[in-house]
């Protein structure tokens, strides 16, 4: 029988290998700017096309490679970081597999130029999947400049697989964000289709933190510092008052590496605990220094995971140390939302009911007639009715529009002293909603009663009104009559920047855009002024965290997240009117019962149900 087992050609094991080291033009742009960090670099220049997918170029100023190590360098293995396996107990650099060049050059065309401080003269190679196709020797500058052209040309079905421009340099810009940060002592730029996206000058921690963030960011940054005999922590948490719906800024660094931990995460947050409510998420930058013999990096591919010998040590004293600083800033005592706000009221307002800010404003307002009243949800005083809505009203009464008159002639089919007793309540409020625990709607229906939840009927309504706005482009804005000037980091102005157009026919007026700063002259009628800020950031999160393309579905993100900041509260108290004017625009929409995100809106209880209670 002849032999079947074959040894695979090296290129073949190449491409293979590859898939594990290089899933998106992100991987490449880490591995480089890594290699550029561990060569001693002080000034590192990352340059991409179409999103890294035609070109990811990174030059450094670091030590540069003798001829023979250039050949090298793209050898499986070929690595100057360890020597034996003693040294992967004890690591200091980035790299150490020796897999990334050759990785890269199995998948791409790859250009490299690169010159010692002691040779005079450099090296150029070109090499395309795992082939050298020309060396020689070049005058370049100390250092080195690596060019990944054509990523996974000879892999289609590696290329089709990526995703749009939009989410691939998303991705870049997160791991350019990620080394930048642990690294303020060497200096960054990053050009996106040879425009500057980041011109981050050599600085301290703090500085590059500002720099990539936003001038914004300094004024929210709690420093956080300590040292014990296992760790040390330093770095900032961002001010409770900045916390975000969704993850946001959350870097943790290891010895200058950045990782993902659920684990110290949850330190984190467990400090927080109490001072902002449920489902935000903290802010932090934290770097933590550890002895390299008791890290092991080693146990995932992409190594952004990694094991502690002394976690639960790191754990409590993360947390500690977290807490402290937040009580040192005097931020701990201040918030507090567990307690009941109804003690800090002054005693003259006591008896007063708060007015909550209105959140919608009447379209129909004119100034000349009547004041009308605000509340939680002005309307005009008229009833969209629809088929849906009255059909559950059918044979309760006979005059469908719910006047305060009406209620009398509902049948309570109850003890004789609670009918009087409910009717006698009926005619003096007119009721026909009412409010439980400031979250529900109960309103009474043919068939017995109806719980509407709030806060996702009115994300219901928003939701189709913005949707209509944006497809129908018909602005309708609030002029304002100081122009509100509200700060973001230069990459968040680019997302509003991409999806303007939408917004402005939400009825966003914007007057300026500049690298970091917006001017917005109007405002969607629906929200109030002080809640623009609010609206956008979380908009600009959502559109992070999902990067839709454009398109139907961007449209359907925009008005899904502006839904979601502009809808009442629940925990806000609303008068019969507000009630019943959400009631009625949520039963002229198209699909009443679900919310945007397909959450039942509304319950409906039998009153065969209730009977059965009372056997
Ligand atoms: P690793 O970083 O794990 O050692 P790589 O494949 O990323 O493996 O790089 C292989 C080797 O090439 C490195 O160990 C280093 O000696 C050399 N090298 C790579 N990039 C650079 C650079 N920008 N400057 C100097 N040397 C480099
Ligand atoms: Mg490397």
């Amino acid at each position: 029988m002849t032999d079947i087992i074959q040894l695979l050609p090296d290129h073949v094991a190449n491409q293979i290998a590859a898939g594990e080291v290089v899933q998106r033009p992100a991987s490449v742009v880490k591995e480089l700017l890594e290699n550029a960090i561990d060569a001693g670099a002080t000034q590192v220049t990352l340059l991409i096309k179409d999103a890294g997918k035609t070109l990811v170029q990174v030059t450094d100023n670091g030590s540069g490679m003798s001829m023979t190590d250039a050949r090298l360098c793209f050898e499986r293995h070929a690595t100057s970081k360890i020597k034996s396996a003693e040294d992967l107990f004890n690591l200091h650099t980035k790299g150490f597999r020796g897999e990334a060049l050759a990785s890269i050059a199995a998948i791409a065309h790859v250009e490299l130029k690169t010159r010692t401080e002691a040779s005079e003269v450099g090296t150029k190679i070109t090499i395309e999947g795992s082939e050298v196709t020309s060396q020689e020797a070049a005058v370049v500058p100390k250092g080195t400049t690596i060019s990944v052209k054509n990523l996974f040309y000879n892999i289609p079905a590696r290329r089709n697989f990526l995703k749009s421009n939009p989410v691939e340099t998303r991705h870049i810009i997160d791991e350019f964000h990620r080394v930048a940060l642990a690294h303020p002592q060497v200096a960054f730029i990053m050009l996106n289709n040879g425009s500057d996206v980041f011109n981050l000058p050599l600085s301290n921690s703090r500085q590059r933190i500002v720099n990539i963030f936003g001038n914004k960011t300094n004024e929210k940054l709690v420093p956080v510092e300590e040292s014990t005999e296992i760790v040390q922590v330093k770095g900032f948490v961002l001010k409770p008052q900045f916390a975000k719906k969704g993850r946001g800024e959350q870097f943790f660094f290891v010895n200058d590496r950045f990782i993902k931990s659920p684990y110290l995460h949850h330190a984190v947050s467990s400090a927080f605990e109490g001072l902002f409510k449920d489902g935000m998420q903290p802010g932090y930058f934290l770097f933590l220094e550890v002895d390299t013999k008791s890290i092991d990096i080693n146990i995932h591919p992409t190594k952004t995971e990694i094991k502690f010998d002394d976690e639960h040590a790191i754990y409590a004293m993360l947390r500690a140390t977290v807490k402290h600083s937040l009580g040192q800033f005097s931020i701990a005592p201040v918030l507090d939302f567990n307690k009941d706000s109804g003690f800090d009221t002054p005693y003259e307002y006591s008896k007063k009911s708060p007015v909550a800010p209105s959140i919608e404003v009447d379209r129909n307002f004119n100034p000349f007639q009547k004041e009308a009243k605000q509340g939680n949800i002005a309307f005009p005083y008229k009833r969209e009715k629809s088929p849906a809505w009255e059909s559950l009203y059918v044979g309760l009464k006979q005059d469908v529009g719910i006047a305060s008159s009406d209620l009398d002639n509902i049948e309570f089919e109850s003890e004789e002293v609670t009918g009087r007793l409910f009717e006698a309540e009926a005619e003096a409020t007119g009721q026909i909603t009412f409010q439980l625990h400031n979250k529900y709607i109960i309103s009474p229906i043919k068939s017995g009663m109806m719980v509407i939840h709030q806060h996702l009927a009115h994300q219901r309504v928003l939701y189709e009104e913005l949707l209509k706005n944006i497809t129908v482009q018909e602005a309708v804005s609030q002029q304002l009559l100081f122009p509100l000037l509200l700060q973001f980091t230069k990459q968040d102005i680019e997302i509003i920047k991409k999806v303007r157009e939408q917004l402005e026919h939400t009825g966003f007026i914007f007057t300026k855009m500049e690298a970091e700063q917006l001017e917005i002259s109007g405002i969607p009628v629906s929200i109030i002024e002080s809640k623009a800020e609010s609206v956008l950031e979380q908009l600009i999160n959502d559109i992070k965290e999902e990067v839709p393309d454009a398109g139907y579905s961007q449209n359907d993100l925009l008005a899904k997240s502006m839904a979601k900041s502009m809808a009442v509260k629940t925990g806000t108290a609303l008068n019969r009117a507000e009630q019943e004017h959400l009631v009625n625009q949520l039963f002229a929409c198209k699909e009443p019962s679900v919310s945007p995100n397909n959450k039942p809106i509304l319950v409906t209880f039998d009153v065969t149900d209730f009977d059965k209670k009372f056997m």
